[in-house]
């Protein structure tokens, strides 16, 4: 009986040592309470184990040595427990430091406790037994247990008046419990002797039965708040995306919520699936290189498109435990990039169909204006009638203005669908701010209005830019500056600073002296189709679209474009643009002279011997060019077809080839490409000119892509057209006309 007695005792003392070990080793090393539960385990396997050693003993002194190990690590147990429990009841301070207190008292009973002559040793059935002298030290041994009793349930108490949450009041009673087994253990201690039966160590089976539920107590406590260990679990079921687990088999052996809905199966149903049994993928999808795999598969069960992601759990050993399985639901996103990708499919279509019909409504609208204005050309030239002449001059002016309107339409549509592209070209600064100087200077005058060209004369003169977008930008600011002023004057203000060893930032400057805007208005300068302040304007022609292209021209060059106005007084377009510089070159002294009117009725040059053969479908368009060159006496031929063209260059010599871009059955282009490849081409020499009334933005540089030596647009100015002719003749066959230059 006493080998059993002891073993189970033994027994107890390893149980408790190796759940507080346990505890402490999966829980944090930091966490109060887990080190209180830690040291109240091991005092209580001390007492437990000392007891059971004591049952054993045979000689008195060496029981009484063991016993007083044991009482040590009773009053171990009681100073935890109770401050356990003053953790988990959280009262408040006085009664803290009351019951922490008075429950060190034991130190001071220990050494009364465990002297020989206070206790009684007797052997027993059960083995080695004690108990404490009838005396004043066996009365303050039980008044103190009582006490420290009666503060624990105060204790518990206080808890449960506290406690709101239904997990608080558990604790609380499952104390409660805990007190009561040891209360009934020590009482049956003494009272068993008492009755003259064989004294059994009940308190030490008592306190391990506390101890265990202690231990509970101290798991649920656990449970209710958050640890590494619960959150994960709390983590697994809550989130929304479905969750696999595999095991190392690849056996499906876990799912969350998220993954029984994404399945529409219960969670036994999906765990008797496999990974491929779920979603399309090859057999060996667990076998990847490294620790994570991400895959796209449809699921089998809803045909979802799902980015999958593998993770491979390991154990302490770096080997596989098993798999983590995550998945996200991709399908709706996959739709939405398929109809986006659909969407702008349609778009680009339609932006095509945008282009074609541009380049299309371009050519149709400038063919009868070409036609308009070549023939009305004529009549300048060779009428003599002052009144016809007038009339003459006034369709010369609605013509050009209908011009300059499609052409704004047009390359205002080319900007916004985004076709419109910067070319930069060496260019000379002198020479462009010379045409625009000639082309604005009649309007000024005309209006008795200074145009000033204020330019230093040390700005670099050869820069690389677009000359064709630089020009546009300051032409409609300078014939802005000129339309909306009155009197006074329009000053050009140039201004360069150095920014880098080859590059400038140049400041154009265009000041009037006119109407002025509105300080509330200059926010919608820049916006489509808006004029404003229009009973001021409204006298003046314009559509309002001028200044939004020039706005989106100088940001398509990276250039800044500002307006400063005094209503009444004047405005100040400026315009500021980085450029290269290239070579030395300085634009100089502009040249003062004021162009003298060109004499319409004299050429710019003669040239008898040159031969020119023109390519056009259009038979009007044929006579305004045979028309407008009958003055400079070249050689023209006419043709009507690709073929035509061909025919004529396999035949005889040309030094000039206009060739006409929309034409029927074989276009410029392809003319080009078959007058390139034709053995039998005697116009290797010749220039060919792109003639087109496609003037869209961008075409020019097309067009030399294509091969063609230069480009006009339709409608053709005689002038334009004789100079450009001019350039690509033979020297020797040209006599310049001195008058014109
Ligand atoms: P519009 O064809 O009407 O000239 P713009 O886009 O070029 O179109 O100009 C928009 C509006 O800005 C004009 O209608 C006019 O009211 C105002 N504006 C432009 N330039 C000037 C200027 N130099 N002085 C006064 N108002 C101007």
């Amino acid at each position: 009986m006493r080998e059993l007695l002891f073993c189970l005792i033994y027994g107890f003392a390893v149980i408790t040592y190796f759940i507080g070990f346990t505890v402490l080793h999966n829980g944090s090393r930091k966490n109060r309470i887990d080190q209180l539960y830690f040291i109240s385990a091991v005092f209580s396997a001390g007492w437990s184990l000392f007891i059971a050693l004591v049952l054993i003993q045979t000689d008195v002194d060496r029981a009484a040595l063991l016993r007083a190990a044991g009482v040590f690590h009773i009053f171990g147990l009681l100073i935890c427990i109770t401050n356990m429990m003053i953790y988990w009841s959280d009262v408040r301070s006085r009664v803290k430091r009351w019951t922490a207190g008075f429950v060190w008292l034991g130190i001071l009973l220990y050494p009364f406790m465990i002297q020989k002559k206070n206790v009684i040793f007797e052997m027993t059935a059960y083995g080695m037994s004690f108990r404490i002298k009838p005396g004043i030290w066996s009365v303050a041994y039980t008044v103190f247990c009582m006490i420290v009793a009666l503060n624990l349930l105060l204790l518990i108490i206080c808890m449960l008046r506290k406690s709101i949450r239904k997990r608080e009041k558990i604790v609380a009673y499952a104390l409660m419990l805990c007190v009561c087994i040891v209360v009934v253990g020590c009482a049956l201690d003494t009272t068993v002797q008492m009755a003259g039966y064989a004294a059994v160590p009940v308190s030490t089976i008592g306190q391990f039965a506390a101890q265990m539920v202690l231990y509970r107590i101290y798991q649920f406590y656990n449970k209710s708040r958050v640890t590494l260990e619960n959150m994960s679990e709390f983590v697994y079921y809550s989130v929304d995306e479905p969750v696999f687990l595999f095991d190392e088999a690849e056996k499906l052996c876990i799912v969350n919520n998220g993954a029984t809905m994404f399945l529409g199966m219960s969670a036994p149903e999906c765990c008797k699936l496999r990974l491929n049994d779920i979603f399309v993928l090859a057999r060996d999808a667990f076998r990847f290189q490294g620790n994570k795999n991400r895959v796209e598969a449809r699921c089998w069960q809803n045909n979802n498109i799902c980015s999958i992601s593998i993770d491979k759990i390991y154990d302490d050993y770096k080997d596989i435990i098993g798999y983590i399985v995550i998945v996200h639901d991709v399908t709706e996103r996959v739709h939405m990039l398929e109809s986006l990708a659909q969407e702008k499919q349609r778009a680009d279509k339609a932006n095509e169909a945008k282009g074609a019909f541009l380049a299309n409504m371009s050519h149709e609208i400038r063919t009868p204006i070409n036609a308009v204005m070549g023939m009305n050309e004529m009549i300048l030239r060779e009428c003599e009638d002052e009144t016809i002449l007038e009339y003459a001059g006034n369709i010369q002016d609605a013509s050009r203005t209908l011009l300059v309107l499609i052409n704004d339409i047009l390359d205002f549509s080319k900007i916004e669908s985004g076709m419109l592209e910067v070319v930069e070209e060496a260019y000379s600064l002198k020479a462009l701010l010379g045409t625009l100087k000639a082309e604005c200077s009649m309007r000024a005058e005309d209006k008795g209005l200074d145009l000033i060209f204020d330019v230093p004369q040390d700005t670099p003169n050869i820069l690389l830019g677009d000359e064709v977008r630089v020009r546009q930008v300051l032409l409609n600011i300078l014939t802005n500056a000129i339309k909306y002023t009155m009197k006074g004057n329009v000053t050009l203000k140039v201004a360069y600073r150095k920014i880098k060893e080859r590059e400038i930032e140049i400041t154009f400057a265009v000041k009037d002296t006119g109407i002025g805007i509105k300080k509330e208005n200059i926010g919608r300068l820049f916006g489509k189709f808006d004029r404003i302040d229009e009973e001021q304007v409204h006298a003046i022609e314009g559509t309002g679209l001028g200044l939004s292209i020039v706005d989106k021209l100088v940001k398509l060059m990276n250039g800044t474009l500002t307006v400063e106005s005094v209503y009444g007084e004047g405005s100040t377009f400026t315009v500021c643009l980085c450029q290269q510089v290239i070579g030395e070159e300085t634009v100089g002294c502009l040249s003062e002279k004021k162009r003298e009117g060109r004499r319409k009725d004299i050429p710019v040059f003669i040239a008898p011997k040159a031969r020119i053969l023109v390519v056009d479908d259009n038979k009007v368009n044929l006579t305004v060019i045979k028309a407008l060159l009958r003055k400079t006496k070249v050689q023209v031929t006419c043709v009507e077809t690709g073929k035509e063209c061909l025919e004529y260059a396999a035949k005889e010599s040309y030094d000039v080839i206009l060739l006409d871009h929309m034409m029927p059955v074989m276009d410029g282009i392809e003319t080009l490409e078959a007058l390139k490849k034709m053995p039998d081409n005697q116009c290797k020499d010749a220039a060919v000119i792109a003639l087109t009334a496609n003037a869209m933005a961008g075409v020019r540089e097309m067009y030399l892509d294509k091969g063609f030596n230069d480009y006009l647009a339709k409608p053709i100015e005689g002038t334009v057209l004789e100079q450009l002719i001019m350039r690509y003749l033979p020297e020797e066959y040209v006599t310049k006309n001195k008058e014109q230059e």
